[in-house]
C-alpha cells in the first residue's frame, strides 16, 4: 500500500501513465496471490495426505515385517536430477498436481530412538537442533527437529524445501543430510528430524567468542569455501535466500559448510516472481527491501558481502532495527542510488515513496574508509559485493576468481586452520540476538519513512512534509 500523498516522482503525464500501469499490475498481483493461496491449500492438503499415508504405512509395516523385507534397500531420491527443467519447478503459477506415491516402494524411516541425545545446541526460527550419537555406529550427528507452524496443515513448506534441497545437494561446503528419522509417536507429524553432519561451530558464535579476529588469510579461506558452496547452488538453480553467519558451520578441520535451507528455492531464467520476504534483515539486499518481485542470485551475493564485512570486524555490518532503518544504514554505507548508477530503481514498489538527497555520496568511499586495512583489491571486492544495483554485483564465479584471493597473504590451507573450543559440543548456548529470517505470511509494515533525515546537512531543500512507505 502506498501513501495517499503525492510522490515527488509522480508529477508528470508519464508518471500518471506509470501509476495506471502500476494499478493494473497490482490487480494482476492480487489475482496471482489468490491463485497462489489456492495452490498452497492444495499443496498443504497433498502434504497432509502424504503424511497420513506415511503414518498408515508405518502402522502396517509394524504389523507385517514380511512386507518390509520385500522393499528395496535404498531410499528413492525424489528431488530433480541436474537435467530436470528447474523452471517448471520454479513456476509458482502452474496449478499444483496432487502427487501420488505408489505404496510398497518406500523404505521405512529409522526412529529417532536410534540416536542418543548428547546435548542441545540451539533452538532456531524453524527448528531445534541437538547433538546426538547414532547408537549403532557411534557416529556423532546433529539432529534438527522440524518445527510445525500449524500441525493441521501438514509439513510446513520451509521443512519440505530444506529436505528437498539437502537431498539433492552434494558439495563439500554444504551440510550433508544423512537421513530423515521420525519420533516413536508416529501420530504426531511434528516428530520429524533431519540427521545432519555435526560441525563444531557456527561462525556467528565463533566470531563472538574469539579473542582475536580471523587473519586475512583465514578470512580468504572462509570466503572461498562459502562462495564455492553458493556457486554450486546457483549453478544448480538454487537460491539460498538466508545466508548469514549463524547459518555457516565450521568444523575443527577448517571446513565451512552452508546450513539452514528453509528459505531455499529453485529459480529460473528469467527469474519467476518470488516473495521479497526472505533473508534475515541484516543480510537483506536493497532490491528486496525496495520490494522487487523478480530477483536472482545477486541477493545471495549481497549477503556474502555482508558476511565479508562481518568477518573483518566481528560484528554484523548493517544492523538495521527494521526495514526502513536497514535501508537507511545501507544508503549511509554504500551511497545513494541514482538513475545512472541503478537504472529503473525508482520503479521498484517501495522506491517511489522514498525521498533521497540530491547530491549522493560517492559509492565506495565510506566502505573504503570503514575498512582502512583492506588492500586495494580487497576493498574493490567488498565495494562490488555491496553494489546497490544487483546487476553490478559479481556472480559467485567472478568472486572466486578475484585478484584479492591471488595476492598475499594467500588463503590459508584448511589443514593449517586454528581450532577452537566447541560450544555446540559441550553445553547449551545462550539465545541468539540476530534477527530471524522473515516468518512466512507475516508482512511487516513500514511507516513514516524519511531518508533525508539521516543525511543531515546534505539535503536542506528536501526538509518538511511526510509520507509513508509500506512493504506490499
Ligand atoms: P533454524 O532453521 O531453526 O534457524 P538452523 O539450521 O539455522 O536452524 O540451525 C540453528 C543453529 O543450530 C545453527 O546456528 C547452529 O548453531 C546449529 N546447527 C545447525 N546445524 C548444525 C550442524 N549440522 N552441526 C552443528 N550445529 C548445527
Amino acid at each position: 500500500m502506498y501513501s495517499k500523498l503525492k510522490s515527488r516522482w509522480a508529477d508528470n503525464e508519464g508518471d500518471v501513465a506509470l501509476d495506471a500501469q502500476r494499478k493494473r499490475e497490482k490487480e494482476d498481483r492480487k489475482r496471482a496471490k489468490a491463485e497462489k493461496h489456492r495452490q498452497a491449500d492444495e499443496a498443504a492438503a497433498a502434504a497432509a495426505a502424504q503424511a497420513a499415508a506415511a503414518v498408515e504405512e508405518r502402522k502396517q509395516q509394524e504389523q507385517s515385517h514380511q512386507e518390509l523385507a520385500s522393499r528395496p534397500s535404498k531410499r528413492r531420491k525424489l528431488s530433480p536430477g541436474p537435467a530436470a527443467n528447474r523452471q517448471d519447478i520454479a513456476k509458482e503459477t502452474v496449478p499444483a498436481k496432487l502427487l501420488r506415491f505408489p505404496g510398497g516402494q518406500w523404505k521405512k524411516c529409522r526412529s529417532v530412538e536410534d540416536y542418543e541425545k548428547l546435548n542441545d545446541i540451539e533452538e532456531g526460527a524453524y527448528g531445534w537442533v541437538s547433538r546426538a550419537k547414532d547408537t549403532t555406529t557411534g557416529k556423532v550427528v546433529a539432529l534438527k527437529r522440524l518445527k510445525m507452524d500449524n500441525a493441521t496443515d501438514g509439513v510446513p513448506v520451509t521443512g519440505l524445501r530444506e529436505i528437498q534441497t539437502l537431498m539433492y545437494c552434494s558439495h563439500p561446503n554444504i551440510v550433508a543430510l544423512q537421513e530423515v528419522v521420525v519420533g516413536e509417536d508416529v501420530s504426531k507429524i511434528e516428530n520429524i528430524f533431519l540427521v545432519l553432519d555435526f560441525l563444531e561451530h557456527d561462525l556467528k558464535t565463533l566470531l563472538e567468542d574469539m579473542n582475536e579476529p580471523f587473519l586475512t588469510s583465514e578470512i580468504k579461506t572462509l570466503l572461498l569455501q562459502l562462495t564455492s558452496g553458493v556457486s554450486y547452488l546457483h549453478t544448480n538453480w538454487i537460491l539460498h535466500r538466508d545466508l548469514k553467519s549463524s547459518n555457516l558451520l565450521l568444523n575443527n578441520r577448517g571446513v565451512l559448510k552452508i546450513a539452514d535451507f528453509g528459505m531455499a528455492r529453485y529459480f529460473g531464467d528469467p527469474p519467476p516472481k518470488m516473495t521479497q520476504l526472505v533473508v534475515t534483515l541484516w543480510y537483506r539486499a536493497p532490491e528486496l527491501l525496495l520490494g522487487a518481485e523478480k530477483y536472482g542470485t545477486a541477493v545471495d551475493m549481497w549477503s556474502i558481502g555482508c558476511i565479508f564485512g562481518e568477518l573483518l570486524t566481528r560484528e554484523p555490518l548493517l544492523q538495521g532495527k527494521n526495514e526502513v532503518d536497514e535501508l537507511s544504514k545501507i544508503f549511509e554505507l554504500c551511497g545513494i542510488p541514482t538513475e545512472v548508477s541503478w537504472p529503473g530503481f525508482k520503479r521498484l514498489p517501495n522506491a517511489r515513496s522514498l525521498r533521497l538527497p540530491k547530491n549522493p555520496i560517492s559509492q565506495g568511499a565510506v566502505i573504503r574508509a570503514k575498512f582502512p586495512l583492506l588492500t586495494t583489491a580487497g576493498s574493490a571486492l567488498l565495494v562490488s559485493m555491496l553494489e546497490l544495483n544487483p546487476a553490478k554485483r559479481p556472480n559467485a564465479q567472478e568472486f572466486l576468481e578475484h585478484a584479492f584471493f591471488k595476492e598475499d597473504p594467500k588463503p590459508k590451507s584448511t589443514a593449517m586452520f586454528p581450532t577452537f573450543p566447541s560450544k555446540a559440543g559441550q553445553e547449551k548456548r545462550r539465545k541468539r540476538v540476530t534477527p530471524n529470517a522473515p516468518v512466512r505470511g507475516k508482512v511487516p509494515e513500514l511507516k513514516a519513512t524519511d531518508f533525508s533525515g539521516i543525511f543531515s546537512g546534505r539535503e536542506d531543500e528536501e526538509k518538511g512534509g511526510g509520507f509513508s512507505l509500506k512493504l506490499i
